[in-house]
């Protein structure tokens, strides 16, 4: 028999290996009864006020004819106890079959989207071709180094384009709020390749830059394996239509491929594919999105308010948060993002003359600094302009305005938040781990006045939710315009475009996903509805 057990907490320096004899002692269990205990989940409960704990739910399998259930109640307080049932595995996915592709699938995309799309097709027997505009890990490696530490921009081959896609060079958190089966069978694939296997357990599991590139690279290395096909350098640059289906595409303005599905995992900052959509026709809309600044605080500022005096526990990971504000008389709201302990800020410019920051970090978040986005939300009403692509031109034109602030030289524009929020004094910037650099400028001027007028409401209220939030030794740096996509591909409950058959719009770039994970989940899920569009089986054609 199998138990669930939910709330059992061990508290600082108590190793797991005590988890058996909590677990005895909790249902009153003799020795010898349990044969097995395994971590499903493990999050730490940290409250200032009193002691944080490790808080765990287990799966306990019971040697045949114990009888668990007459521990007295009282012992279990706060602590729920449920017998397992069965249940088929269903992030082990479909069957795979034996149809058959006229020609061969297309991914276009080396994301999470793509990549998982792909595999997904080449798990079943489908011969896919993998295009990516970007070039592989190490070249790529290479080419945002040279941005970093020179400025120099190749605008095919940055963080947002290349093998792996934007979540490459990230904190590589895989937090998601989707409830969905494959979300186990994704993070198995990505233990598999590399990731960390703490990712299976932890709460808000992440696996660092570092660990990232050697994943991807791996990644790419199974579905070769699989029989697919990888071509770095190879941009989709058109789409070749007739009577409302796909039959083909071009790559490189140059190379015609035919064929009748394509998977297009595309992410939010490929602005010419998106133009390159609208002018053939595909559906498109425009979809809110929000913008705002990077906040970087000294990481031990951000333990000592998050832990208290138990900051620097070696058992504690350096602290993060989570935050949000409700602008009432902005009818908006103001909520940090993407937060990365123990990480750095880097430019992130996707198009030449434009700046864009982000944050990333190793798996050991080993860095002094704590970093998130601040942002508040962007309506489509906010846009300004006409049609679906309006949010494209909205983030541009800030982009654009940052990076003249910042000196015109990819450096990013950065004040004390202090500074910021009195709008008075404008003191030197202390350190900050941004690259390639900052310049000292007044943030009001980089964005919208409502964006502005919402991040002062909402640091307010940050600062009553965390005391110590605001301080002269935090940091902002400007501007983070891409926390999701201005644009939605729009498709069907077939998974196809509303009006281009064979198109399966997928990932952040069509936007109906954010977040690593939640992008890979929608690439399989393209994949499975592409093979379900031929009957439900699919297989490699000869
Ligand atoms: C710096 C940074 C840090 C982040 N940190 C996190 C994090 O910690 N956790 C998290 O969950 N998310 C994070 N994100 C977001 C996450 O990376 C994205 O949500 C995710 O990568 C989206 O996956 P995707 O496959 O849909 O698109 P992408 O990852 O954007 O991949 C799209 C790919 O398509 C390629 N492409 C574009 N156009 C074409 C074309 N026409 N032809 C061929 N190829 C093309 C691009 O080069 C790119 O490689 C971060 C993003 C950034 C930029």
């Amino acid at each position: 028999m199998v138990l669930k057990i939910n709330g059992l907490t061990l508290a600082l320096g108590e190793r797991e290996g005590l988890l058996t004899v909590r677990v005895a002692s909790l249902l009153g269990l003799p020795d010898g009864a349990i044969a097995d205990i395994r971590v499903i989940r493990r999050s730490i409960d940290a409250r200032r006020t009193r002691p944080p704990r490790f808080v765990y739910l287990l799966a306990v399998r019971l040697t045949d004819g114990v009888d668990w259930r007459s521990a007295p109640e009282r012992e279990r307080a706060g602590i729920s106890v449920t017998e397992e049932v069965d249940k088929p595995d269903e992030s082990r996915g479909a069957s795979s079959g034996s149809a058959v592709f006229e020609r061969r699938p297309v991914v276009a995309g080396c994301g999470p989207a793509g990549l998982f799309a792909a595999l997904t097709l080449a798990e079943k027997g489908v011969s896919v071709l993998l295009l990516e505009r970007g070039r592989a890990v190490p070249e790529r490696l290479a080419d945002v180094r040279a941005f970093w530490e020179q400025g120099i921009l190749n605008p095919e081959s940055h963080v947002h384009f290349g093998e792996g896609g934007a979540g490459t060079f990230s904190d590589g958190k895989l937090t998601s709020r989707v409830k969905n089966p494959f979300t186990s069978r994704v993070k198995r694939v990505l233990v598999d390749m590399g990731a960390p296997a703490d990712i299976l357990v932890d709460a808000r599991p992440h696996i660092g830059t570092d660990r990232l590139r050697e994943v991807v690279v791996n990644l790419r290395k199974r579905l070769i394996g699989l029989g697919g096909e990888v071509r770095f350098g190879a941009c989709v640059t058109d789409f070749r239509i007739h009577k409302g289906g796909l039959v083909g595409i071009v790559v490189n303005n140059s190379e015609e491929i035919r064929t009748d599905h394509l998977v297009l995992a595309i992410g939010q900052s490929a602005a010419d594919t998106y133009w390159k959509l609208a002018e053939r026709g595909v559906a498109l809309a425009p979809k809110p999105f929000a913008i705002g600044l990077r906040v970087e605080h000294p990481q031990e500022l951000i333990n000592r308010i998050q832990y208290g005096r138990w900051a620097g526990h070696p058992d504690l990971p350096p602290a993060d948060y989570f935050l949000t504000a409700k602008v009432k008389a902005l009818n908006r709201s103001c909520y940090s993002f993407c937060m990365c302990p123990g990480g750095q800020v880097i430019g992130c410019s996707a198009e030449a003359g434009g700046v864009i920051t982000n944050g990333m970090s190793r798996l050991r978040r080993e860095s002094p600094w704590a970093n998130s986005a601040v942002v508040v939300n962007v309506r489509t009403e906010d846009l300004g302009g006409e049609g679906p692509l309006a949010g494209l031109a909205f983030r541009r034109h800030w982009e654009e305005i940052a990076f003249l602030a910042g000196g015109s030289d990819y450096c990013a524009p950065a004040e004390r938040l202090t500074d910021f929020l009195s709008g008075k004094n404008h003191s030197p910037i202390g350190r900050c781990s941004f690259l390639p650099g900052v310049k000292g400028a007044e943030l009001r001027d980089v964005l919208p006045p409502f964006v502005v007028e919402g991040l002062k409401r909402g640091f307010a209220e940050f600062e009553r939710k965390m005391p110590g939030f605001i301080t002269e030794e935090a940091i902002l740096i400007g501007v983070e315009t891409r926390t999701s996509s201005p644009v939605r591909i729009t498709r069907g409950e077939d998974g196809q475009s509303i009006n281009l058959t064979g198109l399966y719009p997928c990932g952040e770039g069509a936007g109906y996903a954010g977040g690593i994970i939640s992008s890979a989940l929608d690439g399989i899920r393209a994949a499975e509805r592409l093979i379900l569009s031929l009957g439900g089986q699919a297989g490699r054609r000869g």
